[in-house]
């Protein structure tokens, strides 16, 4: 069943006073419960891509349309994407100053979800750090103070766990990460995803190495604002082997 479907969307973004179009009608439809790789070289649009589904309103949708579940969510809000079951993680997250993993994520749960006690809320979050094999005391951490790459993308996963959203955008998840790191983010995310199958994952990267550990059920892939190719997971290898020059060329 398609979740998600994106119809000749056309973004663009003001600079200098002078319209530029990044996105230049993008098709994509992305399966319920799915895993779906895009990728695609740097600067191609995959995170204004990602941004626009999440409803950034940086970004002007000139043409086109986004369907979720069969609902035109082309105009909404972030929030209200929200509260339809959307969810997306930072390519750069932020530290905030003073503001504990706890706290964060109770008030994020709260804006989707409606107000919860405390006990009830730390079940929640007990049982999704033990799915995660996180440290008891990792969500009394102030957000992203001092965390290494690794932490940081715990955090996310956490959070995540936490909100378990029908359709998660995780955009470069793997930015930055070494081997161990990237084993253990992709270790979470098959964890989530084995606990809850439903949900949909998109999986946004320029490297082929983190879809080594989880495997996408369909790929696409971006240049130049437009999705040049689709495929299954052994697309993938090919990538590997010839870059994405061919694509380029033809
Ligand atoms: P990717 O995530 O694939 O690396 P981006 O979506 O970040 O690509 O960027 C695509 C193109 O759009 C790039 O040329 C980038 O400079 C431009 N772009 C993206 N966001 C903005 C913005 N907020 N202001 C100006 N240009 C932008
Ligand atoms: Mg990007």
């Amino acid at each position: 069943m398609i979740q998600l479907e994106i119809k000749n969307l056309h973004v663009e973004i003001i600079e200098d006073n002078k319209s530029k179009e990044i996105l230049k009608g993008i098709n994509l439809n992305v399966d319920k419960g799915n895993i779906h790789a895009l990728m695609g070289p740097n600067g191609s649009g995959k995170s204004t891509l990602a941004n626009v589904i999440m409803g950034n309103q940086e970004y002007s949708i000139s043409k086109g349309e986004i369907i979720f579940e069969g609902k035109n969510i082309t105009d909404l809000k972030v929030d209200e994407k929200a509260r339809l079951g959307i969810f997306m993680s930072f390519q750069y997250p932020q530290e905030i100053e003073g503001v504990t993993i706890r706290n964060f994520l109770k008030t994020a749960y709260q804006n989707l979800y409606g107000k919860i006690n405390v006990m009830e809320f730390k079940k929640i979050l007990d049982e999704k750090s033990e799915i995660l094999k996180l440290d008891e005391n990792f969500s009394e951490r102030y957000l992203n103070k001092g965390f290494s790459g690794g932490e940081k993308k715990k955090s996310e996963m956490l959070q995540l766990a936490v909100l378990n959203p029908k359709f998660a955008i995780l955009d470069e998840t793997d930015s930055g990460l070494d081997i161990d790191a990237l084993r253990s983010v992709s270790e979470s995310i098959n964890l989530l995803k084995e606990k809850n199958p439903e949900m949909t994952i998109l999986i946004i990267t320029h490297y082929k190495r983190i879809l080594e550990f989880i495997k996408p059920d369909k790929l696409s892939i971006m240049i130049k604002g437009k999705i040049v190719m689709e495929g299954n997971a052994e697309l993938v290898d090919q990538l590997e082997e010839k870059g994405y020059g061919w694509i380029e060329e033809e």
